[in-house]
């Protein structure tokens, strides 16, 4: 695991770096302390020879040497050798009287010439009787009998007094070891758990989450880093925060816009392409980071796109989306460059509506034009002949009744021209009572009864109980069932049954108007709730209508919330029903 080698390796490192401080400074110490430790031993050898040789002068003249060497050699701790001028030896405290007296000349023994030369001599070399390593200190004594006081100590016990020191030195140095492990591991730790500190907020970040509050990291170099780190860390988040709000808020732009948006990068790969493009161009989901000449086949929108990747603006295009060969679209590119080129942009605008408002206007006033200029046209010929004065009095009488139907036409139509124009802008309000249906229909007939009488026809009326009240604008509703009515009239035969029904279903009542005349041809029953639209375009048998009066019922009964729709009766005549939502269709009250 990662922190686990980190603490582990840092701990190493200390521990190697205090081991190797320790070891170096245990083995220079033990050095030193060797050398002086021997310096030492030697120094105190020689201050016991010259104490030694003190003793051996102060000795009486007849002194029994072999007595004073061990008396000596014990007081000072060592092995003394009483030699004479001529180098034989005195007394040996080491040795017994026999042993002295075969042992052989010493003049002869470095320590002895160099103390006979100098006044002091020293060696260290194996014993010849005692074969051990020994120091020797010779230091004259200057008297006729005892020339030269010798002293003698084994190595082995200098040695042993190293061996002490080293032995105190290496305890001390497993001593420091453990002292600079456990500092070290303690250490360690507390890096070790920063550094696991650092790390965790690492993975935070890396996993997306900046959530946490800045953590306090310390102030040394480690919590510098770690600090810095973190600020940019922090900063990179709230950028990235503010991207991805920036592009939410962009996608639900996008989203929203009626308009198509597609955008290409400099390689002509789609990057966006919001619902409405994609429904436009018939893009599915895997379009995005296709190349456009791959992902749409359309030749308009390739050829736009290519201009606009290569920085010109192309002029605008109309075309038909793929599929929907009965739209239009208007098609804008542009390059996108911020500095640099960065791709380009294609906006697309559905204007099959617009075109058909257009066309709809054009028709209205074509149509307007039209129906107006029969009438006027026909006033005019009649206003010419009757200024002619040559006719007989029938005649102009006539003359003077067609001028009076062609003015009341024109009236009609006007005056259909103008409610229209007010119920397009909105200008007739809603005046909702509960209105009577049996007795609106029955004003109906009564208001029509010339032409019905005229016609012979035979109006019935029919209303359910619960039906009998609907809450509505009393005098649009009559204008509805009048029309309904008289349309009834104009296109059945005399003599023919005009009924008027109403019923209640679905929480709705619903007037009906049925004739017992033609009919409506199947394709036009839709139609004819629009302006100026008449089954038989001939006009050549002119009921006198203006072609208004089914668009002026459908608005009215819009208004109301309703709806209304034309069918033809199986066995023969049409059908119109009013449907209104009505929260009440219970008795008339008072
Ligand atoms: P108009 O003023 O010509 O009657 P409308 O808008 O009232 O205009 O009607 C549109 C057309 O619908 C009429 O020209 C007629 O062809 C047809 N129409 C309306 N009512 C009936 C009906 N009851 N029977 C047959 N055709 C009808």
């Amino acid at each position: 695991m990662a922190r686990a080698t980190f603490r582990a390796k840092l701990f190493l490192a200390a521990l190697a770096t205090a081991a190797l401080a320790l070891v170096v400074a245990s083995a220079l110490f033990a050095g030193l302390m060797r050398a002086r430790t021997n310096a030492r031993i030697e120094s105190t050898l020689v201050a016991e020879a010259h104490l030694a040789v003190e003793l051996v002068k102060a000795a009486p003249a007849a002194a029994r040497w072999q007595d004073e060497a061990v008396r000596v050699g014990t007081a000072v701790g060592a092995r003394v050798t009483l030699v004479a001028p001529d180098g034989h030896v005195v007394a040996d405290s080491a040795e017994t009287p026999e042993a002295v007296a075969t042992m052989e000349n010493h003049g002869t023994r470095p320590e002895i010439v160099e103390a006979r030369e100098s006044g002091f001599g020293a060696a260290r070399r194996p014993s010849d009787t005692l074969r051990v390593d020994m120091l020797y200190v010779a230091v004259p004594a200057s008297r006729p009998d005892v020339a030269i006081v010798r002293l003698a100590l084994p190595l082995t016990s200098v040695e042993q007094q190293i061996r002490d020191v080293l032995r105190v030195t290496a305890l001390a140095l497993v001593v420091a070891l453990a002292g600079a492990a456990l500092i070290a591991w303690a250490l360690s730790g507390r890096i070790g758990a920063r550094v696991r500190a650092i790390a965790a907020a690492a993975r935070r970040y890396q996993a997306g989450d900046f959530s946490a509050p800045r953590a306090d990291f310390g102030d040394d170099e480690l919590g510098t880093v770690a600090t810095a780190l973190d600020g940019s860390v922090h900063e990179l988040g709230r950028r990235l925060t503010e991207i991805a709000r920036d592009r939410a808020r962009m996608t639900a732009m996008l989203g929203s816009m009626t308009e198509g948006v597609v955008v290409v990068d400099t390689a002509g790969e789609l990057q966006v392409a919001n619902d409405a493009a994609r429904r436009m161009l018939d893009l599915d989901e895997a379009a995005i980071g296709r190349h456009y000449l791959e992902a749409t086949r359309h030749p308009a929108i390739r050829e736009l796109l290519s201009e606009a990747v290569d920085g010109r603006v192309p002029a605008s295009r109309e075309l038909a989306p793929p599929r929907h060969p009965d739209r239009t679209l208007v098609a804008y590119a542009a390059p996108v460059a911020a500095g640099r080129p960065l791709g380009a942009v294609l906006v697309l605008h559905d204007v099959t509506e617009t075109k058909r408002i257009d066309r709809m206007r054009r028709d209205f006033v074509a149509n307007v034009s039209h129906e107006l200029r029969t009438p006027l046209t026909a006033i005019r010929g009649y206003v010419e002949a009757l200024s002619a004065d040559d006719g007989l009095p029938e005649e102009r009488q006539r003359f003077l009744e067609i001028i009076a139907r062609n003015a009341t036409r024109m009236e009609r139509l006007v005056s259909d021209l103008l409610r229209l124009a007010r119920l397009d802008a909105g200008q007739e309000t809603l005046a909702i009572t509960r209105v009577d249906v049996a007795a609106l229909a029955g004003t109906v007939v009564a208001d029509l009864s010339p032409v019905l009488d005229d016609r012979d026809q035979h109006v019935t009326i029919d209303v359910a109980p619960e039906a009998a009240v609907v809450e509505a604008d009393e005098s649009k509703l009559r204008d509805v069932v009048r029309n309904l009515v008289a349309n009834a009239s104009t296109y059945a035969p005399e003599g023919t049954t005009v009924r008027i029904a109403a019923r209640r279903e679905d929480g709705c009542v619903s007037i009906v108007v049925s004739d017992e005349g033609p009919g409506i041809p199947e394709g036009d029953l839709t139609r004819i709730f629009e302006r100026f639209y008449r089954v038989d375009k001939s006009r050549a048998r002119d009921p006198g209508g203006t072609g208004l009066g089914l668009a002026i019922v459908k608005h009215l009964v819009e208004l109301h919330g309703g709806t209304i729709r034309a069918e033809n009766i199986p066995t023969g005549g049409a059908r119109f029903t009013v449907s209104l939502r009505n929260a009440d269709g219970g008795q008339v009250r008072g």
